[in-house]
């Protein structure tokens, strides 16, 4: 049995992605410091997949904790999701979130070698394109990130192939992922932040729930159809496969993959809306406002090398990743209540 250490595997695509694993043979460690998520997801993981995560509390950066980790477990590989990932937070405070995501990085991919672990997946993001001209992205385009947490994101990406060219044993794969949403269908996991979420289908399942009043769609002026943003959402749980499938191939492919995982097809914020009350049944009010600083017209991705190179593809599509964010927050509020 391998044993895959996951960083940032009490988050919200962590934690998927663990439950993915062990359902498919993994054992696995998880190192998260709980800085945006919540403990009770441990014991939801748990009760998904009836094995118990081995969890430590602490933080990409503590070194010690890392060598206790290594030494304790025999490692196969690193999935790591440990990051900041709040746009508007990385612009005004750029310096904890080169700290957080590139020295963290580092200090893990040091450690990691140290070890003599030789296999790192590493979740980037569609923002290291930046604006390159296109609005469909392949994975060959220009990578101009326009806010912080993007260059944080590219800079890892180019530490990771600069490791990789150096030191020949290494596997190292870079997933850019769209528009994460969805939750798993046990509605036992979802995407759950600590505070006020940032982004749409979140913000959207706290007004379902009565949580938060109206939703504020940024900006209705854009060259789309409705004038509203279009992005390539993408359901969790395809999401979690591309990572199995990713360490599937790094076993006999070392070097460095970078591959784009989006479904191709881009929906905007109104379709998105009108598709979360049609499954719910709740209306979810909004008021059009300015454009959000930094924020895009549109993008989506191309897929076909996840298709050519690790044989993945997105299976679900918008109805199923509304019906599961909805089940999702449901049981949050029985839960709760
Ligand atoms: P998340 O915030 O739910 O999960 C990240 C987890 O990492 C959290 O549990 C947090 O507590 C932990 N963490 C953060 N910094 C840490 C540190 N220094 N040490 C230990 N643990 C730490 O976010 P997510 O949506 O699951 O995203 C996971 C990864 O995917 C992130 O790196 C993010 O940048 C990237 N990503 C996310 C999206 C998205 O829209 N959700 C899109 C593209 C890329
Ligand atoms: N959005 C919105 N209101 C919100 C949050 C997001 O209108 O409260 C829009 C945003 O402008 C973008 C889309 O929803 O067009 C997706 O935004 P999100 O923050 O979820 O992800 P991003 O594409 O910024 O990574």
């Amino acid at each position: 049995m391998k044993t895959i250490l996951v960083t940032g595997g009490v988050g919200y695509i962590g934690s998927h992605t663990v439950v993915a694993l062990q359902e498919n043979g993994y054992k696995v460690v998880i190192l998260d410091n709980l800085c945006n998520s919540k403990a009770i997801t441990l014991s939801n993981i748990q009760k998904i997949s009836s094995q118990a995560p081995i969890f430590y509390q602490g933080d990409i950066r503590d070194r010690p904790m890392l060598r206790d980790i290594f030494k304790n477990h025999p490692i196969d590989g690193v999935i790591h999701f440990a990051g900041l990932k709040a746009v508007g937070e990385s612009q005004s405070e750029p310096l904890k979130y080169y700290d957080n995501n590139v020295v963290g990085s580092i200090t893990l991919l040091e450690e990691m070698i140290k070890a003599k672990v030789d296999t790192f997946v590493f979740s980037s993001s569609a923002t290291v394109y930046g604006e390159p001209g296109a609005t469909q992205y392949q994975e060959g385009m220009p990578t101009t990130p326009i806010n912080v947490y993007g260059r944080t994101k590219l800079m890892v990406e180019e530490i990771l192939r600069d490791g990789a060219k150096a030191n020949p044993g290494l596997r190292v794969a870079c997933l850019r992922y769209f528009n994460p949403v969805g939750a798993h269908l046990s509605g036992l996991i979802g995407e759950n932040p600590v505070g006020t979420p940032n982004n749409l289908m979140p913000y959207i399942g706290q007004i379902a729930l009565g949580i938060l009043p109206k939703l504020k769609v940024f900006g209705s002026d854009y060259p789309t159809p409705d004038g509203t943003g279009l992005r390539d959402y993408i359901h969790v749980h395809d999401l979690a496969q591309g990572h199995l499938l990713a360490l599937q191939y790094l076993e006999d492919h070392p070097g460095a993959l970078t591959v784009n995982l989006g479904t191709g097809k881009p929906y905007s914020v109104l379709e998105m809306i009108s598709a979360f009350e049609k499954v719910s049944g709740k209306s979810i009010p909004y008021d059009l406002v300015e454009r959000r600083s930094g924020d895009l017209a549109e993008y989506y991705a191309n897929s076909d090398l996840a298709k050519t190179v690790l044989g993945w593809e997105a299976k679900h599509g918008i109805e199923r990743m509304c019906e599961d964010t909805w089940r999702f927050y449901r049981q949050l509020d029985s839960a709760q209540s």
